[in-house]
């Protein structure tokens, strides 16, 4: 089944939520800015990374696609090939 990795800047997120509104992988904190789900925390939780199966694919590229500052990205897995 193919994979995929999701990089969050989560650092760069200005809290508008549309990534919530599309992919129920989303969160916002009460910080104001959206937490990826079960996702690995990284420097200094600037990066939060998680493993996706294709399943969840599709909900995950609208995320990415609807940020309006482009924090969301995924790539394949195996080949890590930038997807968006
Ligand atoms: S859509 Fe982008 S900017 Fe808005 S909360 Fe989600 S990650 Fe942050």
């Amino acid at each position: 089944m193919k994979k995929y990795r999701v990089v969050y800047n989560r650092s760069d997120c200005i809290g508008a939520a549309a990534c919530t509104a599309v992919d129920s992988n989303w969160v916002m904190n009460t910080d104001g800015k959206a937490d990826l789900k079960e996702s690995e925390s990284k420097l200094d939780n600037t990066v939060q990374e998680k493993i996706i199966e294709e399943k969840d694919f599709p909900a995950m590229l609208e995320a990415a696609r609807v940020c309006p500052v482009v924090v969301i990205h995924i790539y394949d897995f195996e080949t890590g090939e930038k997807i968006i």
